[in-house]
């Protein structure tokens, strides 16, 4: 039994019943939450580029194959939307009724919650994943169900728009920031993409102490704004001495990059560019394959590290960071909640040239 709110009628969420099909507002009784489960209004969801993979319903591996993503247990219909803020209206019996009219974020990587990678709170690993907008239904929504209150956070003073950012865009950044630390201050970073996750990831290491970044980027635009961001150097990929040029900059002591875009030649170049001991965070999926020489990856001692999302631990840490930086003030197109299927179509043809923000009034 849930306490409180007048739960009677329906709401719709933005599904899609085949992969690559047009979003179709569907109704739906407002569930009632039990136990530990809560349920929010949406206020903001944030479209996110895997949005626009989960509908595609793949992921290109290289040389024109694909990881089917119903294949991978990603049952239709689908209401997409992982970047949530929400504001709780009613909750299972086994929750603190003071949440409701609270304003949250919504943690949506969330995973079976009983093997042993969940339980040590990585449950972004875990291999029955259960994530809010992808296995379950999320954000594209009027309202969306949380399985347990432990996954809401508090805002603090962050416009509540732009935090909607931290469930994802922001956590796999500043999840793999942290895997390349420590870096020190004569260190390089090279970040490869500055589209919405690369900017942040400027941002959050320069924020974060570090001055040595190198931004790549095809577009003159976003190295600009790069810059802006606090990148020491800006680089053009097509340019042919890319390699040459990143290296240069960055003294020869480049000890990480990051990188957005996650194609055969950012991964070549990434790892061209790494100095010994250096780490490659592969974080983007335009998709590929690594071609790499193993007696080099020996002996430079390179690590390559996947990075997918993040720890509500993590998340959590953000928070706060983003609260202390104001790292979410970034800007952000608000497009209403019935315009879901329009902005996923413009992010995948590329004409957003940040973020859009649904807004459910
Ligand atoms: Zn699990
Ligand atoms: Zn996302």
């Amino acid at each position: 039994m849930s306490k409180h709110f007048d739960a009677n009628g329906d709401y719709v969420r933005y599904e899609f019943s085949e992969f690559g099909g047009k979003f179709r507002p569907t109704n739906y009784e407002i569930p009632s939450p039990r136990g530990q489960e809560v349920l929010l209004k949406v206020d903001f969801c944030g479209v996110c580029h895997s949005d626009v993979h989960v509908h595609e319903g793949y992921y290109g591996l290289g040389q024109g194959r694909k990881l089917d993503l119903g294949e991978r247990g990603i049952k239709l219909p689908v209401t997409l939307g992982h970047e949530v803020v929400g504001t709780v209206v009613s909750v299972g019996d086994e929750v603190n009724n003071v949440l409701i009219g609270q304003q949250k974020l919504i943690y949506p990587w969330i995973g079976c919650g009983e093997c042993s990678v969940c339980q040590r709170g990585e449950e972004n690993l875990c291999t029955k994943p259960g994530s809010l907008g992808i296995f379950k239904p999320g954000g594209y929504s009027e309202y969306i169900l949380v399985p347990h209150h432990k996954y809401l956070e508090d805002l603090g003073k962050l416009n509540p728009a732009n935090a909607s950012l931290l469930a994802c865009s922001g956590l796999t950044t500043f999840s793999a920031i942290k895997k390349i630390q420590p870096i020190h201050s004569d260190e390089f970073v090279v970040v490869i993409g500055c589209g919405g996750l690369g900017q942040l990831a400027i941002k959050t290491l320069v924020l974060s102490g570090n001055k040595n970044v190198i931004a790549v980027d095809v577009s003159e635009e976003k190295r600009e704004i790069a810059k802006t961001s606090g990148a020491r150097f800006a680089f053009d990929p097509r340019d042919k001495k890319i390699a040459e040029q990143v290296t240069e900059a960055g003294s020869d002591n480049c000890i990480a990059v990051l990188d957005f875009v996650g194609n055969d030649e950012t991964m070549e170049l990434g790892l061209n560019v790494l100095r010994k001991g250096g780490k490659f965070v592969a974080v983007g999926l335009h998709g590929g394959e690594i071609r790499y020489p193993i007696p080099f990856l020996i002996t430079k001692a390179i690590s390559i590290i996947g990075s997918y999302t993040g720890t509500l631990t993590e998340m959590k840490e953000l928070v706060e960071f983003a609260n202390k930086h104001d790292l979410a003030n970034i800007p952000v197109e608000i497009r209403p909640l019935k315009d879901a299927y329009s902005a996923v179509e413009d992010l995948s043809a590329g004409k957003v040239p940040g973020r859009i923000i649904l807004k459910n009034d």
